[in-house]
């Protein structure tokens, strides 16, 4: 049994995800201890439960220490399923951090799979699911998984009942490596500005605040009103190059002028063009597992965070691969794997 320690490094959830993918997917049982120890709120909150359930009924794992709360639990996987599965997070938890639980061990699984989550699907410190259509799952297309994700309700904090649907047709020959380097040439970028059960004002005013921070033409934004079971808004802000997409976003807040919210994203995304590399922040840490699933692959991202680098230590444990990076003279950085 690999025993794993979740207060390595920024000691979040991210060591349980990823560790309970590669548990399953490596077929090596496991102990994870000190899950979560680097938050504020230690070990397993609705969110992680979900993950780890979600995690054991897609492989028919037996599971001890599932409770909110706990923070050990033991996962023995059994083989992987493809097949129908229905994820609910009861709170406004993120359900695109259960499905970036389950979706590797899917994708390499010998069926396909349909996959329905209810929960938060726009959550500060979560992938949007706007970000994974238009950032990680063209990627992950090119390495071989044809993964649709279709966004049916959202869900925001603090309300949730989200809703979205997403068929995995698996990588039947494996993951391919991919090689990312470059942007290539711009293709489209755009404002969009949401609001759910609240005035259409707030999205019009992150609209201009975003385009006048960005200097970008006011033809570039638009706004909408969407369907939610609570209040909820928020802004992206998306440029397609020819290889690689960024989107970042912003999450209006109570109190939090609609102007602070755009500026903070157009921030960004400045941040973002202001260096050349293709693969932003996020994007980054998410392509880390695919990556090493396909046994190869180099990026050049935008920077390294701790999140990435813990997320690297994670994969390490498990897959015979080498994971190297290094700074550019330009202060990006190079993400190299090998097998
Ligand atoms: P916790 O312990 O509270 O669960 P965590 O370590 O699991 O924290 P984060 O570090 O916040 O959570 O990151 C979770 C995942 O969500 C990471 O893969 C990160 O890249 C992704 N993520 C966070 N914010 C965004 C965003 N704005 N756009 C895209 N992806 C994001």
């Amino acid at each position: 049994m690999l025993e794993i320690d979740g207060s390595r490094g920024e000691g979040g959830g991210q060591i349980l995800r990823t560790s309970l993918a590669l548990s399953a997917i490596a077929q090596i049982p496991i102990r994870l201890y000190n899950i979560r120890a680097g938050r504020p709120r230690p070990g397993l909150q609705k969110q992680h439960l979900a993950s780890v359930l979600a995690a054991g009924s897609i492989c028919n794992a037996e599971v001890a220490g599932a409770a909110i709360g706990s923070r050990e639990v033991i996962f023995t996987p059994g083989e992987i399923q493809g097949g129908d599965y229905y994820f609910s997070i009861s709170s406004a938890g993120s359900c695109m951090l259960v499905l970036q639980t389950v979706l590797m061990p899917l994708v390499l699984a010998k069926t396909p799979s349909r996959i329905v989550l209810e929960g938060g699907t726009h959550n500060p410190f979560a992938p949007p699911s706007d970000f994974l259509n238009a950032c990680y799952l063209p990627l992950l297309k090119q390495m071989g998984a044809s993964v649709e994700l279709n966004l049916e309700r959202y869900g925001f904090y603090p309300a949730g009942g989200g809703r979205c649907v997403v068929n995995v047709h698996p990588a039947m020959e494996g993951l391919r490596p991919m090689e990312i380097m470059d942007r290539g040439k711009l293709h489209m970028q755009r404002v969009i500005a949401l609001v759910a059960n609240l005035s259409d004002s707030i999205a019009l005013r992150e609209l201009e605040e975003a385009l006048r921070v960005l200097q970008w033409s006011k033809k570039l934004g638009s706004r909408s009103e969407v369907e939610s079971v609570g209040a909820g808004n928020v802004v992206f802000i998306e440029c397609q190059f020819e290889n690689a997409t960024e989107l970042v976003t912003g999450f209006g807040e109570m109190r939090k002028p609609a102007e602070v919210v755009a500026r903070g994203a157009a921030r960004k995304m400045q941040k973002y063009l202001q260096c050349d590399a293709p693969i932003g922040l996020h994007l980054a840490d998410q392509l880390l597992l695919p990556l090493a699933l396909a046994g190869g692959g180099r990026i050049r991202c935008q920077g390294l965070t701790e999140h990435t680098t813990t997320n690297i230590g994670t994969i390490q444990n498990f897959l015979p691969v080498a994971i190297e990076t290094s700074e550019q003279v330009d202060g990006t950085y190079v993400i190299n794997v090998t097998s």
